[in-house]
């Protein structure tokens, strides 16, 4: 009974809670002693997934009882009461520390709770542990964790992607029902491609980013990780809308998608009939791109085709131009970003004669290789001299790559395109190239220069039997179309049923 828990989806569980047939101790117990079987390993060993950076079980019981007390008396009744999420360590909560998985701020725990954590509150799920990242976010499998790599729960030896592989891998373990991550470049989509799991890069302004510790302030985004659609929908009805306290918040009320979680409901021989979806053949073209991803992504395409949509060809210009654009401006940004860790304000602080020498030593050691070398080319793109040659420039294909996705929107309602151009690759095999494993960004970096919300799903299995992702792109603030797509093919396939355990 306890392993078939975890299989379930949010959703699932969120119902069984309601009807009484569960409790939310019960449940927190059965993914807690799971997280904490692998939390209580050794670092280091090549049996551990290490999916957490900070495992709040105190915390976490204490509040599913205080939660279940309002369910039976009827106060919090939402579909997601009592049921156990897992946090991105880059997103602040009062309970368990928040460090960004960097040295710099080992132990931190922050006064107040993100916005979207509050929200979660409110609609009464249950945090159980703080996950795994990228230091700062930067990277793409989580291996540059000061608190060392996650592995891959559907082949150890692989990465979980990143940077938000701990939330993924969290999820695909079993250890939480869903999770929040960040993806600023692609990464909340990549980790769910290389995870069977489901995940929505919102469109730009409409998620609160108050409590997110920043990385690329035009670019971030958090969202869900989820098994399916059905529950992304519902989680980010939870976390999106309002919030003043984000000055670059769109929205006057939460994504209603209602719609979405129904669509599972509706039967209809053709329910995409009308639909137009664009298919960038040229990024079927690209070097580097595996033959399976390129086949899944055929297969997507013709499924789509036999649910009534109308697949259009066509080519999006610009795209060898999206990772270099992507890392002039997200490393600006994070170079000013993280200008305030400084020894001084909050976490590690090093030791030095004067002032500028505690500077100097505390970001020496506190920061992480992949950091400093991000913070060190942010510097140089905005210094005077090199502003105009490349930052400046960058924003300005930056203009024209929106231009391009703008002007394929009008044309269809949602293009297809792959998520990464491969399955989860072996630990190591990446991370002593930078340049490579930057490429693996070609598909998602576009999506967060533009804006526009994307979501990753499952749509097949590698040859080595991992998951393989698709991507579905949407105009802005699009979403409830763009999940009801993903759901249609939901309802016709199973891949998003198989589990890694
Ligand atoms: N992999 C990308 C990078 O290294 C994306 C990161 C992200 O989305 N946070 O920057």
């Amino acid at each position: 009974m306890a392993n078939e828990l975890r299989t379930k989806s949010a959703f699932e569980i969120g119902r069984l809670i309601r009807d009484k047939q569960i409790s939310s101790p019960e449940v927190t117990r059965v993914f807690l002693d799971a997280a904490k079987a692998d939390f209580s390993k050794a670092v280091g060993a090549d049996d551990k997934i290490n999916a957490f950076t900070d495992l709040t079980e105190e915390y976490a019981m204490h509040r599913a009882e205080e939660i279940q007390k309002q369910i039976e008396t009827g106060e919090n009744l939402s579909p997601f009461s009592g049921v156990p999420v897992a946090i991105k360590d880059c997103i602040c909560t009062t309970n368990g520390t928040t460090t960004a998985s960097s040295k710099i701020l080992e132990g931190y725990v922050s006064p107040y709770d993100a916005e979207v954590v509050r929200r979660l509150n409110a609609a009464g799920t249950v945090m159980i542990g703080k996950v795994n990242m990228d230091e700062f976010a930067m990277g793409g499998s989580t291996e540059t964790s000061h608190y060392g790599i996650t592995r891959n729960p559907w082949d150890l030896s692989r990465v979980p992607g990143g940077s938000s592989g701990g939330s993924a891998a969290s999820v695909a373990a079993g250890f939480a029902a869903f999770a929040l991550g960040s993806d600023t470049g692609g990464s909340i989509r990549q980790p769910c491609s290389f995870n069977n799991l489901t995940g929505v890069k919102p469109t730009y302004g409409s998620v609160s980013r108050y409590g997110l510790m920043a990385y690329g302030s035009s670019l971030d985004q958090i969202g869900p990780l989820c098994h399916d659609v059905r529950d992304a929908a519902a989680v980010l009805s939870i976390i999106s809308g309002p919030d003043k306290r984000d000055s670059t918040n769109i929205m006057d009320e939460s994504f209603e998608l209602c719609s979405v979680i129904h669509h599972f409901e509706n039967v209809a021989d053709k329910p995409l009939k009308g639909l137009k979806i664009g298919l960038p053949t040229n990024y079927l073209e690209m070097d580097g791109l595996a033959h399976d991803v390129r086949e899944t992504i055929i297969q997507a395409r013709n499924k789509y085709k036999e649910l009534g949509a109308e697949i259009i060809d066509f080519e999006l210009p610009l795209i060898d131009y999206a990772v270099p654009t992507y890392l002039i401006v997200s490393a600006a940004e994070a170079s000013s970003n993280l200008s305030r860790y400084d020894g001084v304000k909050y976490g590690y602080r090093a030791d030095g004669d004067d002032l500028l020498d505690v500077y100097y030593n505390t970001r020496s050691e506190g920061f992480g290789t992949e950091v400093k070398r991000r913070i060190m080319l942010g510097s140089f793109v905005l210094s005077s001299g090199y502003f105009d040659a490349y930052y400046k420039k960058a924003l300005k294909v930056r203009a024209l790559i929106k231009q391009a996705f703008d002007e394929a929107l009008s044309k269809v309602d949602v293009i297809l395109s792959p998520v990464c151009p491969t399955e989860a690759y072996e630990i190591g095999g990446q991370i002593k190239d930078p340049i490579a494993m930057y490429l693996g960004d070609i598909y998602t970096t576009s999506v967060n220069l533009t804006g526009l919300p994307a979501v990753s799903l499952p749509a097949g299995f590698s040859n080595n039997n991992l998951p393989i992702g698709m991507q579905l792109i949407g105009k802005t603030l699009s979403e409830e179309k763009l999940l009801g797509v993903a759901a249609e093919f939901q309802k016709v396939t199973d891949y998003h049923k198989k589990r890694a355990f």
